[in-house]
C-alpha cells in the first residue's frame, strides 16, 4: 500500500509518499509560506528536486498541489489518487485522550481539538491539514499518529509536577513528553540490534536535534522523558532553554520589563545553545567548529549541552535501575561525533567504553561502544515518516 505521510504546520506542510511493502520513499517534498505566497519543493525517488512558486492561500491548495505533483504525467509516481491507500497525519498533542495512533473519525477530530489548549501552535495546524486532506481525498482512510502517545505509559511519579493538584485536576497540567514516534522507532530498533525482545530491554534514547529530548524505555514502554507539558522542558536545545530555575522568570521580567509573551519568546526562541553562545548559532556544525578553533563561549555551550544530556542519562539509569542500550538519534545525535564522545565520557562509571573509530561516523546506523563495553551504545538514524506509515498501515 502507498501511504501519504503529512506533517502539517501553520504555514508549512512536509509530505512523503511511502510504499509500505518495500518501505521505500516514492516521493517527498515541502510546501512553504502557505497563506503568504506559497512554494512547493517536490522530489520523486531518484529524480531531481524541483522548486516552484504556487499561490497557496490555504492548506487545501497546498495539498491539491501535492496531489497534482504525485499524479503528474512526467514527475508523478502514481497514476491517480486511488493508488494512495491511506494518509498518516502527524499530530503533536494527544493529551491523555490518546495513548495510541487512531483512525480519524469525527469524534477523533473533536478530541484532538480539545487538546488544542495544550499545543496552541501545533494542534490547530494539524487539524487544518487533516480537514484539507479529507476534502480532497474523500473515502481515503486517515490515521492520526501523536507525538505524545508513546509516553502515556509513564507512571504518575514521572508525569506529576510538584504543583497544586488542582491544576492537574482542572487543566491536566502534567508531563506529556514529545518525539514519541522517534523514541518508539529507535528503541524498537535498538532491541533488534542487541537481539533481545523489546519487552526485555532497558533503553535510553537521546533524540538530539534542534528540538531535543531523552526517553527511558523499559520493557517496551516509555517510563520517563525529558520534555514536559510542552517541548520547552529538559535538555538545552537549539533555541529553547530546557530546565531552568522557574524564579529566573520573575527576576528577568522585572529587569528587562518583559510580559509573559516576551518571556515565552525569550525561552523558546532566544535561549538554548543559540542564546548561550551569545547568538553565535543554534546549529551544532557552527558551534563545534567554533569550539574546535578556540572560541571559548562556543566550547562552554557545547559542554553545557553535553553535560545536561549526561545528567539526564544518569537519572534515567536510576529510574530504570540499570540500562542495556543507549541510542543517539536526530540531527546532532546522528552526526555530531564530538557530542557523542563527550556524553559517553561521563558514562564511564556505567562501564560504557567508546569505540572512537566507529564514533567517527555521520548519519549511519553504527555501534559506537567497544565489544567489552558494559552498555551497548548505538547511533540509530530516526525515521518518523516511516514510523507513521507503519502505524497507518497497521490501523487501516
Ligand atoms: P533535526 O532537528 O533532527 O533536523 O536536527 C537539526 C540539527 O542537527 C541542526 O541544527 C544541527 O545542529 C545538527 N546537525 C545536522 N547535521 C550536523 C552535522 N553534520 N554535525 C553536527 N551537527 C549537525
Amino acid at each position: 500500500m502507498n501511504v501519504l505521510v503529512i506533517n502539517c504546520g501553520s504555514s508549512s506542510l512536509k509530505f512523503q509518499l511511502i510504499n509500505s511493502d518495500s518501505e521505500q520513499v516514492l516521493a517527498k517534498g515541502l510546501c512553504e509560506r502557505i497563506g503568504i505566497d506559497g512554494s512547493l519543493t517536490y522530489q520523486p525517488a531518484g529524480g531531481e528536486k524541483v522548486k516552484s512558486d504556487k499561490a497557496m492561500p490555504t492548506h487545501t491548495e497546498a495539498i491539491q498541489f501535492v496531489i497534482d505533483a504525485l499524479t503528474d504525467d512526467k514527475t508523478g509516481v502514481v497514476k491517480d489518487l486511488k493508488e494512495i491507500g491511506a494518509v498518516g497525519h502527524r499530530v503533536v498533542h494527544g493529551g491523555e485522550k490518546f495513548a495510541k495512533s487512531v483512525v480519524i473519525t469525527d469524534e477523533v477530530m473533536k478530541a484532538i481539538e480539545e487538546c488544542n489548549d495544550l499545543a496552541p501552535l501545533h494542534n490547530p495546524a494539524n487539524l487544518i491539514g487533516i480537514n484539507a486532506c479529507q476534502k480532497l481525498m474523500p473515502g481515503t482512510p486517515m490515521v492520526a499518529v501523536f507525538d505524545t502517545a508513546f509516553h502515556q505509559t509513564m507512571p504518575a511519579k514521572a508525569y506529576m509536577y510538584g504543583l497544586p493538584y488542582e491544576y492537574y485536576d482542572k487543566y491536566k497540567v502534567r508531563r506529556y513528553g514529545f518525539h514519541g514516534t522517534s523514541h518508539s522507532f529507535v528503541s524498537k530498533r535498538a532491541a533488534e540490534l542487541v537481539g533481545k525482545p523489546y519487552d526485555a530491554v532497558k533503553t535510553i534514547v537521546c533524540h538530539l536535534g534542534n528540538g531535543a529530548s531523552i526517553c527511558a524505555v523499559e520493557n517496551g514502554e516509555s517510563v520517563d522523558t525529558s520534555m514536559g507539558l510542552t517541548p520547552l522542558e529538559g535538555l538545552v536545545m537549539g533555541t529553547r532553554s530546557g530546565d531552568i530555575d522557574p524564579a529566573i522568570l520573575e527576576f528577568i521580567a522585572k529587569k528587562e520589563d518583559l510580559d509573559i509573551a516576551g518571556l515565552m519568546t525569550m525561552l523558546n526562541k532566544k535561549s538554548g545553545v543559540f542564546g548561550l553562545s551569545n547568538n553565535l548559532s543554534s546549529d551544532f556544525r557552527d558551534l563545534t567548529s567554533a569550539a574546535e578553533s578556540g572560541n571559548e563561549i562556543a566550547a562552554t555551550t557545547v559542554d553545557v549541552f553535553c553535560y545536561r544530556v549526561a545528567k539526564y542519562v544518569g537519572s534515567y539509569v536510576a529510574a530504570m535501575n540499570g540500562v542495556d542500550v543507549i541510542a543517539f538519534t536526530a540531527g546532532i545525535g546522528e552526526n555530531a561525533s564530538l557530542v557523542r564522545e563527550k556524553v559517553m565520557e561521563y558514562l564511564g562509571y556505567l562501564g560504557v567504553a567508546i569505540d572512537k573509530e566507529a564514533n567517527d561516523s555521520h548519519g549511519e546506523e553504527v555501534k559506537i561502544s567497544t565489544p567489552d563495553s558494559k552498555v551497548d551504545v548505538f547511533v540509530i538514524p530516526t525515521n518518523e515518516e516511516l514510523a507513521i506509515a507503519r502505524e497507518t498501515v497497521a490501523l487501516v
